[in-house]
């Protein structure tokens, strides 16, 4: 088919998602705890812009022409990979679904998605919507599943060429390894975080607090988990911050003026739990918060943690929970420091008024994503993906596309053949 026409059904496809986007979002409500009120307005109306904007490459993929050394003309072809393996996370099912298969259809593969055991309904229903646009058979496939074998039977088999996995750090070692086993097929892998935010001395305390508030709480693999905080404002800072939790609504995802819903599992809730009494018996002080809300579902208290040492389990660990852990700083040398002292490398926020500073920050800070004075700011034109062990190869931006496509060097003589 022609980059033309799949970027036409690509067009249909976004329509149809924005037209069920009401049962949609309740579907990631229902399976991850994901609240209605953000789904509707930002997870499946994005999901269909990413379409959109990937639709508009589908016909502009093309190599160039080379001139070569010697009586020689060369040209590169970009094919499409072949097929390929996405496996992704329960914390976004429809966006991550999306980062995946919008610039692989764009690139013209064919594709095997492997949703998370805990939210295949969504994956089911745009696998649906896909046949109404007019996605041939076979070309876009969800096969829901456990890791261990769905997940891992796309990562070794030999037919496979690529597997593109968002999830944590431990998995995407597995899916590495898998390959290297089988076919040696690429890999792009988008894991953890242990996201810094460093509020400056200069930041106005009610608007970095709101930031702060925002970035922290959610089941996010960006999430702004280790707050450093300059002396000159820690305590203005900490005293307002722990209003805000206090005033953070938790609640049932499907009801609107909610601010946090439930962790979206079992295993989850107890996860978080165990982090928080690792704060507690390693020596942090709990600010606020620290248990489950309630009696019935998996809701956890906005929870924050001060006198935070950099060696802690809640400073070094992705808890994916509400649990953000301050830590105060002298100099901005000590913040860089303490912001790189992480395994990880997905994402920054920096909050500061003075650019000098937040110029210097944002590159010594190694991370895929640097944030000045906003968070969560996405675009379909922005690369995302880690640096270290968060993993590499981006998702989203134009550059995603070549994830999905081999290049092809032909070369031939001008005037006939020397040889
Ligand atoms: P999370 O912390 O988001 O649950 P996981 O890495 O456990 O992260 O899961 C992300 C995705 O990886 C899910 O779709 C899950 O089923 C899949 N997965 C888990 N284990 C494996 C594995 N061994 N091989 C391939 N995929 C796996």
């Amino acid at each position: 088919m022609s980059g033309y026409e799949r970027g036409r059904i690509m067009m249909k496809y976004a329509d149809l998602i924005e037209e069920n986007t009401e049962e949609l979002a309740i579907l990631d409500c229902i399976d991850a705890g994901k609240l209605l009120s953000l789904g509707k307005v930002a997870d499946i109306p994005v999901a269909a812009g990413m379409l959109r904007y990937y639709s508009g490459a589908a016909d502009k993929i093309h190599g160039e022409t080379l001139k070569m050394s010697g009586e020689l003309q060369g040209y590169t072809l970009k094919e499409p990979i072949g097929v390929v393996g996405h496996i992704i996370p329960w914390n976004y099912p429809t966006t991550t679904f999306f980062f995946k298969v919008a610039p692989t259809l764009a690139a013209g593969c064919t594709m095997v998605v492997k949703p998370a055991e805990q939210t295949p309904l969504s994956a089911l229903f745009y696998a649906n919507l896909a046949k109404q646009a007019g996605i041939p058979d076979g070309v876009l496939n969800v096969v829901p599943g456990f890791g261990p074998t769905a997940g891992a039977a796309l990562c070794s088999h030999m037919d496979v060429d690529k597997v593109s996995f968002t999830g944590s750090t431990e998995v995407g070692r597995l899916v590495m390894q898998a390959a290297a086993k089988s076919n040696l097929k690429q890999v792009s892998l988008e894991l953890g975080g242990k996201c810094p935010v460093i509020v400056f001395d200069d930041a106005d305390v009610d608007t970095a607090v709101n930031l702060v508030q925002l970035a922290s709480f959610g089941e996010v693999c960006v999430a702004g988990t280790r707050i450093y905080v300059q002396e000159g404002i820690y305590d203005a800072f900490v005293k307002k911050i722990v209003e805000k939790a206090k005033s953070w609504v938790v609640g049932d995802p499907l009801s609107p003026n909610v601010n946090q819903g439930p962790q979206v599992d079992k295993t989850q809730f107890e996860k978080v739990l165990k982090y928080i009494e690792y704060g507690k018996t390693e020596g942090a002080t709990l600010l606020t918060g620290g248990k489950a809300c309630g009696e019935k579902g998996y809701y956890i208290e906005p929870t924050i943690f001060t006198d935070v040492k950099e060696d802690m389990k809640i400073a070094q660990d992705e808890i994916f929970g509400p649990v953000m852990s301050l830590m105060k700083f002298k100099t901005i040398e000590e913040a860089i420091e303490k912001a790189n002292n992480t395994r990880y490398g997905l994402a920054a926020g920096i909050i500061t008024n003075n650019i000098n500073t937040a110029n210097r920050v944002s590159r010594s800070v190694r991370a895929g994503l640097i944030w000045i004075n906003c968070y969560f700011a996405f675009d379909n034109d922005l690369p995302f993906g880690g640096y270290k062990m968060s993993g590499f190869g981006k998702d989203l931006g134009l550059d995603a596309i070549d994830k999905y496509l081999n290049v092809k060097s032909v070369v031939t003589p001008i005037y006939g053949s020397p040889w």
